[in-house]
């Protein structure tokens, strides 16, 4: 667990600038969720904190450390995707495993911890099959699964059920709620969703056109948009 802080941040992209000075502080724990329409900036924020995107200008702190200039490797991050490619020939606990395995960590403290997740995401029957023998929502928890193993210092989501129907949607949505009670882990989840926003947030951030045009819980957002662009985002369910 860890507190994000982003200072100053800016994104350039050869000439244009898609990140406009962003300043966040995200708290220890919290669950934080990126709004706004598409092409906003809400991808290249969050690939900025995993370090999958340079920053530009401005500074990120993770836990306090200055983390700007550190690999994604170094930054103890976990992003899940809304793609959720699981290797189609391992079993769910190799899937699960399959990064610990590749850090060398060793087969009984693997078991353990892939046993713990497991546990966490009620995947405990399922360990020794394949992928196309799950749901999609137990596909998802598997993907879910492969990050929670590597005791992440926070969790990143982008967009990770757009690709699900709807019933799934609203499956996964609770399912995601209560990984973060079981956690207490930061999260940071961006959706263009704003019932997934409203309901999962402990605060939601409004961005717009690589600025924060908002920031606050789902109920202050909700009774006292700042502007007309964010009582519009927030008011029209899609
Ligand atoms: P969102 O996730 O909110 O839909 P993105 O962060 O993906 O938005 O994109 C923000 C803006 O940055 C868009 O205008 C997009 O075209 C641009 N962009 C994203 N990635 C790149 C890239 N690698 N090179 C150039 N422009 C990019
Ligand atoms: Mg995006």
């Amino acid at each position: 667990m860890a507190s994000i802080e982003l200072a100053g941040v800016e994104k350039w992209f050869g000439n244009a600038q898609v990140i406009k000075g962003v300043d966040l502080a995200i708290e220890e724990g919290e669950f934080v969720i990126f709004v706004g329409p598409s092409g906003c900036g809400k991808s290249t924020l969050l690939r900025m904190i995993a370090g999958l995107e340079g920053t530009s200008r401005g500074q990120i702190l993770i836990g306090g450390r200055d983390a700007t200039a550190e690999p994604p490797s170094k930054r103890g991050l976990a992003m899940v995707f809304q793609s959720y490619a699981l290797y189609p020939h391992m079993t769910v606990a190799e899937n699960m495993g399959f990064s610990l395995k590749a850090a060398g960590v060793k087969p009984e403290e693997r078991a353990r911890q892939v046993a713990e997740a497991a546990r966490v995401l009620r995947l405990e029957e399922y360990l020794e099959r394949r992928p196309r023998d799950l749901s999609g929502g137990q596909r998802q928890r598997v993907a879910i699964g492969r990050s929670i193993v590597r005791d992440p210092t926070a969790f990143l989501f982008d967009e990770p059920l757009s690709n699900l129907d709807a019933a799934l949607r609203v499956e996964m949505r609770y399912e995601i709620a209560k990984l973060h009670q079981s956690l207490a882990s930061t999260m940071i989840y961006v959706t263009h969703d704003q019932v997934e926003a409203m309901t999962l947030a402990d605060r939601i951030v409004v961005l717009e056109a690589g600025r924060i045009a908002q920031v606050g819980t789902p109920k202050e957002l909700y009774e006292h948009p700042a502007n007309l662009f964010v009582a519009q985002f927030i008011g029209s369910p899609k």
